[in-house]
């Protein structure tokens, strides 16, 4: 950033980072966990034909209330929970959506956040929790995880209920370790505070076995609120299209801060014909997994630490420098993302041949620097 200090900005923003992954155009892009694989041509085409029909009416300002889409996602989310063995049923009264969840949470936390209010997150998670709630003035908390980043039910119990937070974030599968949370971590948070508690579930697509969603348990907490997208697992990262799940008294208060009109015609419509092919445009997900399953296996293998993941990225350590293999894999066309956590770095699920790619300029790595791992590798130790 250039020199702010001689602007009016708000001096709780002096010193702040903005959201910064390098944007770099490489073969092969394993940074920002976006989908690795473009859109079906049978989408790309019905995407086409339904836009057109759209044009002549842009002088018109689109449906403030995106009644199409919230019928869209419900139709989408009760399949999502009949699966995975619930019998809930959502209405459209209980949905939101913005252009990507990070809007969606950026609505939340400018309604329920805010100056002189508390914000709490277990750490290392995603990285905009914090900056979306120092952006409303809100004051942001953090617990750091323990060191194989889980969280159980006791220790956010007690976190909370000695932080008593106007609004809790938890993350699952959460980004950056992949790591999942059950329920009874969720209902221990809503049972202790009397805040807001956002799940984040925006690569929940990627868990299998399927887990129960959040989202069964909305019944009777109207303080609970359940983000997902269609970023990840449904392939439109582009399009951005976030959305949300809870009580309609919360969806409504979301218009307050919400601009009008936030969510174009064309984002509604392109939203609306991706979900009428959901089958088809996630039918990439057990590949991804594949081959996240193929890294967390090879990494292993090499030396690395591997913490497990249900999501479509793989968070590994035991790396003497985060910085110089992200370097070297990037002199190798590969880019990974450093995400600041001591010893480790992550990766995501690729196409099969981008995994290969990877595994060949780690591989080359490890020859070439052997010191890239911090420890002598157990599995080498064992095999002595
Ligand atoms: N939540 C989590 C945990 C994420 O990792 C991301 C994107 N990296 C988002 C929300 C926001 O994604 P989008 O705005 O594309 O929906």
């Amino acid at each position: 950033m250039g020199n702010i200090e001689s602007l009016p900005v708000r001096s709780d923003l002096v010193g702040l980072k903005p959201y910064g992954a390098p944007h770099l155009d490489v073969p092969v892009q394993l940074n920002v966990n976006e989908n690795a694989y473009p859109l079906p041509g049978e989408v790309v085409e019905s995407m086409r034909a339904a836009v057109d029909a759209h044009f002549a009416g842009l002088n018109r300002y689109p449906d403030r209330e995106f009644d199409e889409l919230r019928r869209h996602l419900v139709t989408y989310l009760d399949g999502v929970n009949a699966r995975a063995g619930s019998s809930v049923e959502l209405d459209p009264s209980m949905i939101w959506a913005g252009n990507g969840s990070n809007e969606v949470l950026s609505h939340i936390v400018q309604a329920f956040g805010g100056p002189g209010r508390t914000v709490l997150g277990f750490t290392p998670s995603y990285s905009m929790h914090p900056l979306i709630t120092t952006g409303t003035g809100a004051a942001w908390q953090s617990f750091e995880r323990k060191d194989d980043f889980t969280l159980d039910a006791e220790t956010v119990a007690a976190e909370v209920a000695r932080v008593d937070p106007d609004i809790v974030f938890l993350c699952t599968p959460n980004n950056p370790t992949g790591t999942s949370i059950g329920l009874e971590v969720i209902e221990a948070a809503y049972e202790n505070c009397s805040g807001i508690v956002i799940v984040d579930e925006a690569y929940a697509e990627f868990s299998r076995p399927a887990k129960l969603s959040a989202m069964t348990l909305l019944e009777g907490r109207p303080r609970l609120v359940v983000s997902r997208t269609m970023s990840k697992a449904f392939a439109c990262a582009g399009l951005r299209l976030g959305y949300a799940i809870a009580a309609p008294e919360l969806i409504d208060v979301l218009r307050l801060v919400r601009l009008p009109y936030h969510l174009s015609e064309i984002t509604q419509v392109l939203a609306c014909t991706a979900l009428e092919h959901a089958e088809v445009l996630l039918g990439n997900v057990d590949r991804l997994i594949d081959s996240r399953n193929r890294m967390s296996a090879h990494l292993a293998e090499v030396g690395f630490d591997v913490h497990p993941s249900d999501s479509n990225f793989v968070l590994f350590g035991n790396i003497s420098s985060p910085q110089e293999l992200w370097q070297k894999l990037l002199d190798r066309g590969v880019l990974i993302r450093d995400i600041g956590i001591a010893g480790h770095v992550r990766v995501n699920a690729g196409t099969e041949e981008e995994t290969d790619a990877f595994f060949t300029a780690i591989d080359e790595i490890l020859v070439e620097s052997p010191g890239i791992l911090a420890a002598e590798p157990a599995v080498a130790a064992e095999r002595q």
